[in-house]
């Protein structure tokens, strides 16, 4: 059954050249396609998306002015918002906005109506497993989804020099996965992880038993104790998940949900015999004491 999907997605991922299907049409004709990252406006990566997403839709790019990288689904309630137009390389109608992924998408979708689909990315770095939790990139499609629209967040891999990846190279992948996920309509929320050469797709479920983030201490240069919140390198990747895929340079695709119970414990509690409710013991009526103040 697994390998059955996995075979149809590698079928469809052998054809990399992109082609003017007319399901691409259909959706050039209709799609107003919101575009956000959490690296900021000015990221190479936005741009990359915003490209690559012009092929299925009208574009406009709304996104955070600074980078906001590892904010989460936080929101800006103590103060107001405001955007600004920016030109941007691509010619793309772009904005940005002093606030975080999650205001961007919300602000966004407010101002641009009928927005069709959010794309967020592609960001400078994976994001995996239980790591999700703290993505902007991932918290942009999930806003999305929170509003009632479709969600996709591409990461990418990065490697630790000055130089940014090569999203020339990544594009034809990006749009190959759009055109694979814009197909799938029952889809409203998505994590796309992107490695440097890819080699195929895989569907993935989150990598969650193991938790890559670390407190490392140091000193500042008046030796008093500082924290690097950081991460550390994951070993023994489960088959089937995002990182086992991401490791192994396939491009994961990750269907997510917002709905976060724990249906195995809400069973369990559920089945529990019902203890009735102890009976409040019934305290003696206080001796009415006469008070002097008028009302
Ligand atoms: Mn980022």
């Amino acid at each position: 059954m697994y390998l059955a999907a996995q075979r149809e997605s590698a079928l469809i991922f052998k054809s990399i050249r992109p082609r003017a299907s007319p399901a691409a049409f259909h959706l050039r004709m209709k799609s107003r396609i919101l575009i956000c990252n959490d690296d900021g406006i000015y990221s190479p990566g936005i741009a990359s998306l915003a490209k690559v997403a012009s092929r299925f839709g009208d574009v406009r790019i709304v996104a955070p002015d600074v980078e906001q990288s590892s904010m989460g689904h936080a929101i800006t309630s103590s103060r107001p918002l405001r955007y600004r137009r920016t030109p941007l390389p691509g010619g793309f109608e772009a904005y940005r906005v002093n606030g975080t992924p999650a205001d961007c998408v919300a602000l966004g979708t407010y101002l641009w109506e009928r927005v069709n689909l959010v794309l967020s990315g592609i960001n400078l770095g994976p994001n995996l497993g239980s790591a999700c939790w703290h993505s902007g990139t991932l918290a942009a499609a999930k806003q999305a989804a929170l509003l009632g629209l479709r969600g996709i967040a591409f990461s990418t891999a990065v490697t630790i020099t000055e130089k940014a990846p090569d999203f020339s190279q990544l594009e034809p992948y990006v749009e190959k996965v759009l055109e694979l996920l814009l197909e799938k309509k029952e889809l409203c929320l998505v994590n796309v992880n992107v490695p440097e050469k890819p080699r195929g797709i895989r569907w993935t479920r989150q990598a969650v038993k193991q938790y890559d983030g670390k407190v490392v201490p140091g000193k500042d240069p008046m030796k008093r104790a500082i924290y690097w919140f950081t991460i550390k390198p994951l070993e023994g990747e489960e088959e089937g998940t995002d990182r086992w895929a991401f490791g192994k340079n396939f491009v994961s695709i990750t269907p997510l949900r917002l709905d976060l119970t724990d249906e195995k414990d809400l069973a369990r509690v559920l089945a529990l015999p019902i203890t009735p409710a102890r009976k409040a013991r019934r305290k003696p009526p206080a001796k009415s004491t006469k008070r002097n103040s008028s009302r």
